[in-house]
Protein backbone atom coordinates (compact mmCIF):
# COMPACT_ATOMS: atom_id res chain seq x y z
CA UNK A 1 0.00 0.00 0.00
CA UNK A 2 1.18 3.78 -0.99
CA UNK A 3 0.44 5.57 2.19
CA UNK A 4 3.29 7.80 3.98
CA UNK A 5 2.43 7.13 7.52
CA UNK A 6 2.26 2.96 6.85
CA UNK A 7 5.61 3.36 5.45
CA UNK A 8 6.65 5.72 8.41
CA UNK A 9 5.35 2.86 10.53
CA UNK A 10 7.23 0.12 9.18
CA UNK A 11 10.44 2.41 9.70
CA UNK A 12 10.48 2.72 5.29
CA UNK A 13 10.49 6.39 5.54
CA UNK A 14 12.34 7.84 8.31
CA UNK A 15 10.82 10.02 11.21
CA UNK A 16 11.97 11.11 14.95
CA UNK A 17 9.74 9.12 17.13
CA UNK A 18 8.78 10.23 20.63
CA UNK A 19 6.28 7.38 21.58
CA UNK A 20 5.85 4.01 20.23
CA UNK A 21 3.56 0.65 21.30
CA UNK A 22 2.24 -2.40 19.73
CA UNK A 23 -0.58 -0.04 19.10
CA UNK A 24 0.08 3.41 18.24
CA UNK A 25 3.33 5.38 17.13
CA UNK A 26 4.15 9.15 17.91
CA UNK A 27 6.55 11.42 16.06
CA UNK A 28 7.84 14.80 14.81
CA UNK A 29 6.00 16.41 12.60
CA UNK A 30 8.03 17.40 9.27
CA UNK A 31 6.68 20.89 9.12
CA UNK A 32 5.84 21.90 13.23
CA UNK A 33 3.00 24.49 13.57
CA UNK A 34 3.64 24.62 17.18
CA UNK A 35 6.80 24.88 19.27
CA UNK A 36 5.76 20.90 19.66
CA UNK A 37 3.95 19.64 17.19
CA UNK A 38 3.68 15.91 17.15
CA UNK A 39 1.81 13.28 15.05
CA UNK A 40 -0.15 10.25 16.58
CA UNK A 41 -1.01 7.56 14.14
CA UNK A 42 -2.64 4.04 14.93
CA UNK A 43 -0.27 1.05 13.63
CA UNK A 44 -2.77 -0.17 11.23
CA UNK A 45 -4.32 1.59 8.21
CA UNK A 46 -7.80 3.65 8.88
CA UNK A 47 -8.15 6.15 6.01
CA UNK A 48 -10.03 8.79 7.89
CA UNK A 49 -12.34 9.64 10.91
CA UNK A 50 -15.25 8.07 8.68
CA UNK A 51 -13.79 4.63 8.80
CA UNK A 52 -13.53 3.89 12.56
CA UNK A 53 -16.29 1.64 13.75
CA UNK A 54 -16.24 -1.07 16.73
CA UNK A 55 -13.89 -3.21 15.12
CA UNK A 56 -10.69 -0.45 15.12
CA UNK A 57 -12.01 1.84 17.64
CA UNK A 58 -9.17 0.40 20.29
CA UNK A 59 -6.79 1.89 18.57
CA UNK A 60 -8.54 5.40 18.74
CA UNK A 61 -8.53 4.36 22.46
CA UNK A 62 -5.21 3.64 22.81
CA UNK A 63 -3.68 6.94 21.35
CA UNK A 64 -6.44 9.21 23.77
CA UNK A 65 -5.32 7.28 26.55
CA UNK A 66 -1.53 7.78 26.00
CA UNK A 67 -2.05 11.48 24.50
CA UNK A 68 -1.84 12.93 28.30
CA UNK A 69 1.43 10.60 28.96
CA UNK A 70 3.28 11.67 25.71
CA UNK A 71 2.16 15.66 26.44
CA UNK A 72 4.09 14.95 30.04
CA UNK A 73 6.79 13.79 28.81
CA UNK A 74 7.58 16.20 26.32
CA UNK A 75 6.56 18.85 29.33
CA UNK A 76 3.86 20.47 28.50
CA UNK A 77 0.68 18.37 29.75
CA UNK A 78 0.29 21.02 32.58
CA UNK A 79 0.37 24.60 30.39
CA UNK A 80 -2.06 22.34 28.37
CA UNK A 81 -2.12 21.31 24.83
CA UNK A 82 -4.07 21.18 21.75
CA UNK A 83 -5.24 18.16 19.71
CA UNK A 84 -6.71 18.40 16.20
CA UNK A 85 -7.47 15.71 13.67
CA UNK A 86 -8.14 16.43 9.76
CA UNK A 87 -10.87 14.45 8.10
CA UNK A 88 -11.19 14.42 4.66
CA UNK A 89 -11.02 16.89 1.75
CA UNK A 90 -12.77 19.71 3.52
CA UNK A 91 -11.31 19.01 6.77
CA UNK A 92 -8.08 19.23 5.28
CA UNK A 93 -6.67 16.50 5.22
CA UNK A 94 -3.45 15.85 3.42
CA UNK A 95 -2.20 12.08 4.38
CA UNK A 96 -4.34 9.56 4.09
CA UNK A 97 -4.33 7.65 7.48
CA UNK A 98 -5.86 8.51 10.07
CA UNK A 99 -3.87 10.83 12.48
CA UNK A 100 -4.02 13.15 15.55
CA UNK A 101 -2.17 16.58 16.04
CA UNK A 102 -1.03 17.06 19.19
CA UNK A 103 0.42 21.02 19.44
CA UNK A 104 1.96 22.53 22.19
CA UNK A 105 4.38 25.06 23.95
CA UNK A 106 2.32 28.29 23.01
CA UNK A 107 -0.98 29.44 24.30
CA UNK A 108 -3.48 29.41 20.97
CA UNK A 109 -5.95 32.33 21.04
CA UNK A 110 -7.93 31.12 17.67
CA UNK A 111 -10.92 29.01 17.68
P1 LIG B 1 -2.91 16.51 7.63
O1 LIG B 1 -2.78 17.75 6.81
O2 LIG B 1 -3.20 15.29 6.77
O3 LIG B 1 -3.86 16.61 8.79
O4 LIG B 1 -1.51 16.28 8.30
C1 LIG B 1 -0.45 15.65 7.68
C2 LIG B 1 0.79 16.08 8.41
O5 LIG B 1 1.85 15.22 8.08
C3 LIG B 1 1.24 17.50 8.07
O6 LIG B 1 1.26 18.30 9.25
C4 LIG B 1 2.64 17.31 7.48
O7 LIG B 1 3.55 18.32 7.85
C5 LIG B 1 3.04 15.95 8.03
N1 LIG B 1 3.97 15.22 7.19
C6 LIG B 1 3.86 15.06 5.84
N2 LIG B 1 4.88 14.29 5.39
C7 LIG B 1 5.64 13.99 6.48
C8 LIG B 1 6.84 13.22 6.64
O8 LIG B 1 7.42 12.66 5.72
N3 LIG B 1 7.33 13.12 7.91
C9 LIG B 1 6.73 13.72 8.98
N4 LIG B 1 7.30 13.57 10.18
N5 LIG B 1 5.60 14.45 8.85
C10 LIG B 1 5.06 14.57 7.62
ZN1 LIG C 1 -1.48 3.85 6.19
Amino acid sequence: MDCLFCKIIGGEIPSTKVYEDDMLLAFRDINPQAPEHIVIVPKTHIRSANEINSDNVKYISAIWEKIPQIAADLGFAENGYRVINNCGHDGGQTVEHLHFHLLGGKTFTDF
